[in-house]
């Protein structure tokens, strides 16, 4: 004998009875905010989380009881209710408690064909759902009515031995046991799992009067919703079908009604005027009482309606901005909450054509998802191919093992790029990020052949030039094809939901921008200024580059001097359009700082190419690439040994800033106030000598153009020792920058560019919680950066502290570092809303 449930078996959902979310699941708790506002929602009864459970454990509830509150003949249908819609659940099963005698008497009173299609489809879900028969054995095929049902009821008998239950508490029960079993089964626990559902996630189930949708008089069922899921924008959409029940209208569009007049076809709205009307009513209702856009799931049984379901619409990243500023804007919900409910990540879906979600994936390869948004385009294996490409308007995607600074035009040419090495904060992830290049990096499956133009994956699927994918940035696929897209639409309600961000958070956002481009992507953005200017992305245009290396192969100083020459106008001219696109924000500038051989050809024919360029022997050429190769570049000769190595180029860079700032500032009411800031610093020595050379240049161009200068000198602390010296280092500059790219690849000992070969299995094993290039690490390079800001501010309590790794466009290092007193971050372009978005929520 079946033990019975001692608990709370299950409550009536009333106006007042005791349900909540965390104990009967959301379905339970709207339905009964539906019951509160007075809608026609048949009888409802909610089996808790703990009932449930029970039922798995072979313990049923009293459901003789239960089903003697649906009278004397019940039908009803029973619906799963988790705590959170997204975690899913087993599908619905309606029309319990059709049996033979219940069907020989609708044949009288609804007639034979919708009598047969109510039994019908529950001797096919029960089979299947309860008796875990074979789906196809339940198919009518051409047979209807008696002859389709007897069909039915004969293949149960076959499979079973036994006759179809005919007992509603024996159906009920089944149902209730094949429901609670299949939320306990392994894959879809996993899959709930995935969804963000804790490992003991319960279920809820809902039984429900059947309202039925097939008869003489009007009957069917619909579902409404009154947005575009897509936009967000107010539509109403949704389809109604006659004689009809649960969701066929959805599942069988084609046979279906539109909703409204407008419609291309035959709609409710003609058919049933007044319900349709009854109908929007509903809606509204809905809206502002749930404070929400829910869809509606309701059905017209014998010419009244009743709603049997309501759940918020899914929707868009793009539709949930337009949803909450609308409600927000409508006084149905505060800002505060509008900007609570969006997560920021989701704003990347606005930024970025992304793929369209109920497109079928074919997937090539994964990697790291390691710049967002979604493009197609042929397959190239080099940046030169790229940019031929990009000429003739024909969209590529750039292949390579990995990419290096020779690759940025190849990578602004193309319209994605993929490579098989490196992790979140390798050269191609920067730089995609930067240009808002969709960027898939440690597709370690790949083998790549450059020469041949191919490549394989790891089940040998082969991939040639000139072969269509589409890469997503977002989920770090490649895919076969060109699969269909959505544009981003940075649109009235996303700048008003992102204004109202600003009002509320209280740690400023700059930008990660090296060009003038970078620039107008970061003011269309509303940054609140650059806070790091890498100036070396500025060398790499074809004019810039020979003159660069013209200057790193001049023997004498004078040969020096006329490189320099050469590159000074570029500079200041980029310079001065910065400060005039940014208008008076503040501008970090930040002197070179990668080795210099980097600015090299890696190959024979550059090296070939560089001789001619050069006017020199090829061995000579050979010699001095090969002389200017470290074994460490990283820890090598960067950033200011660089600079007080070769001090020419600093006193360049400096001359180039301080011309530009008095160009920009010429007829405008505030002045320019440039900062520049000093790379890779381990000693205060180092900022010392720079900050005296840069002080000279200062009074050099004040005396020469008879102005004067206001600037200040910043430090990157990128080094562990710089972190630990900061109180030494302080007393040189104004502020100090931390860029933790460096920090985290130094702190570790963990390098930038390779370490995506294993941070993967690192992350699967425990090893690290996750990426310390992606999320930064809190406990070690966060103790840093804690550490040196208070050392830093003891000293000099004015002192600007900011962050400006890739970490800076993160929830939680914005968190971490307004805990730690920073004034600002700085992030990529496209995270720029993302931080803004962060920053709000962290302060509400
Ligand atoms: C850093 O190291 O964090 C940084 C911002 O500089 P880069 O990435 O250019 O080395
Ligand atoms: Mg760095």
């Amino acid at each position: 004998m079946q033990k019975l449930v001692t608990f709370k078996e299950y409550t009536a959902v009333t106006p007042t009875a005791p349900i909540s979310r965390n104990q009967h699941g959301f379905r339970a708790k709207c339905l009964q905010r539906l019951i509160r506002m007075g809608l026609p929602v048949p009888r409802t009864v909610a089996l808790s989380f703990e009932t449930v459970q029970a039922i798995a454990g072979g313990r049923m509830p009293d459901v003789a009881r239960l089903l003697a509150g649906f009278g004397a003949a019940p039908l009803v249908s029973v619906r799963s209710s988790s705590q959170d819609p997204a975690w899913g659940g087993p599908n619905a099963v309606l029309n319990i408690g059709m049996n033979d005698a219940r069907y020989a008497e609708f044949c009288e009173t609804l007639g034979e064909t919708a009598a047969s299609a109510l039994y019908l489809r529950f001797i096919q879900t029960y089979a299947v759902r309860a008796a875990h028969l074979d789906a196809a054995l339940f198919d009518p095929g051409e047979e209807e009515g008696h002859a389709a049902v007897a069909a039915a009821l004969r293949a149960y008998e076959a499979e079973t031995e036994s006759h179809f239950p005919q007992d509603p508490e024996e159906q009920l029960a089944g149902v209730l046991r094949s429901m609670a079993r299949a939320w306990q089964s392994t894959s879809t626990r996993l899959l709930r799992q995935a969804r963000g559902a804790p490992a003991d996630a319960g279920l809820g189930l809902v039984v429900q009067e059947m309202a039925l949708g097939v008869g003489a008089v009007e009957s069917g069922a619909g579902i409404i919703q009154f947005i575009d899921p897509v936009s967000g924008k107010p539509q109403i959409t949704g389809r109604y079908m006659s004689q009809s029940q649960g969701r066929d209208a959805v599942t069988q569009r084609e046979r279906a009604l539109f909703l409204t007049r407008d419609s291309r076809g035959a709609s409710l709205e003609e058919l049933c005027p007044d319900l349709f009307d009854e109908l929007i009513a509903h809606g509204e209702a809905c809206r502002s009482r749930l404070r929400d856009e829910m869809q509606l799931e309701f059905t017209i049984a014998a010419g009244r309606l009743a709603i049997i379901d309501a759940v918020i619409v899914p929707r868009s990243a793009r539709a949930s901005v337009q949803v909450v500023v609308a409600l927000a804007q409508d006084d149905v919900i505060t800002r505060s909450e509008a900007l609570l409910r969006v997560p920021p990540r989701a704003l990347n879906e606005v930024l970025h054509p992304q793929i369209d979600p109920a497109t079928p994936r074919t997937r090539i390869v994964r990697g790291i998802a390691a710049s967002p948004g979604a493009a197609a385009g042929k397959l190239v294996f080099s940046s030169t191919v790229a940019q031929a490409m990009a000429a003739q308007d024909e969209p590529c995607i750039l292949v390579k093992r990995e990419t290096s600074p020779e690759d940025v035009r190849g990578m602004h040419a193309a319209r994605g790029v993929l490579t098989e090495r490196g992790g979140i904060t390798s050269h191609a992830a920067v730089i995609a990020r930067g240009l808002g290049v969709p960027c898939v990096v440690g597709a370690s499956e790949l083998s790549i052949d450059k020469k041949a133009r191919v490549m394989r994956t790891a089940s040998g699927q082969v991939l040639r030039e000139g072969d269509l994918v589409t890469i997503d940035g977002t989920s770090g696929e490649i895919l076969a094809g060109v699969v269909p897209m959505l544009e981003p639409a940075l649109d009235e309600a996303f700048e008003t939901f992102l204004g109202w961000a600003d009002e509320v958070r209280d740690i400023g956002i700059r930008v990660n921008a090296d060009t003038p481009e970078d620039a107008q992507l970061a003011s269309r953005f509303a940054a609140e200024g650059i806070g790091l200017c890498r100036t070396e992305h500025m060398f790499f245009a074809e004019d810039r580059l020979t003159a660069m290396r013209e200057l790193i192969f001049a023997d004498l100083p004078e040969d020096r001097a006329d490189a320099l020459a050469q590159l000074l106008p570029m500079q200041r001219a980029d310079f001065t359009q910065i400060f005039r696109i940014m208008a008076g924000k503040p501008v970090c500038i930040r002197l070179f700082d990668p080795p210099l051989h980097e600015f090299l050809p890696h190959d024979r024919q550059g090296t070939l190419d560089l001789a001619e360029a050069l006017n020199r022997p090829f061995s000579d050429v050979q010699r001095r690439i090969d002389s200017l190769r470290e074994y460490n570049p990283m820890l090598g000769m960067r950033g200011v040994r660089l600079g007080l190595t070769v001090p020419e180029i600093y006193d360049m860079q400096a001359r180039a800033i301080f011309e530009a700032a008095l160009d920009a500032s010429a007829g405008g009411d505030k002045p320019v106030v440039p900062e520049i800031m000093i790379p890779l610093v381990s000693a205060c020595r180092e900022v010392e000598i720079v900050t005296t050379r840069i002080e000279a240049v200062a009074h050099a161009v004040q005396a020469e153009r008879g102005e004067t200068l206001t600037y200040r000198i910043g430090v990157m602390v990128e080094t562990p020792r710089a972190a630990l010296r900061a109180a030494d280092i302080v007393r040189f500059c104004h502020f100090l920058s931390f860029g933790t790219n460096d920090l985290t690849q130094m702190t570790y000992g963990l390098s930038r560019d390779d370490a995506g070969r294993f941070m993967a299995s690192y992350v699967r094993q425990g090893v690290f919680p996750e990426d310390p290039f992606h999320t930064l690490d809190r406990e070690g390079v966060g103790e840093l950066l804690v550490l040196g800001a208070e050392r830093g501010r003891k000293v000099r309590p004015d002192v600007v502290l900011s962050i400006c790794g890739e970490h800076g466009g993160n929830s939680e290092s914005i968190a971490f570092c307004r805990d730690a007193g920073f004034d600002y971050v700085s992030c990529s372009p496209y995270r720029v809303p993302l931080a803004r978005l962060a920053a709000a929520q962290i302060a509400l």
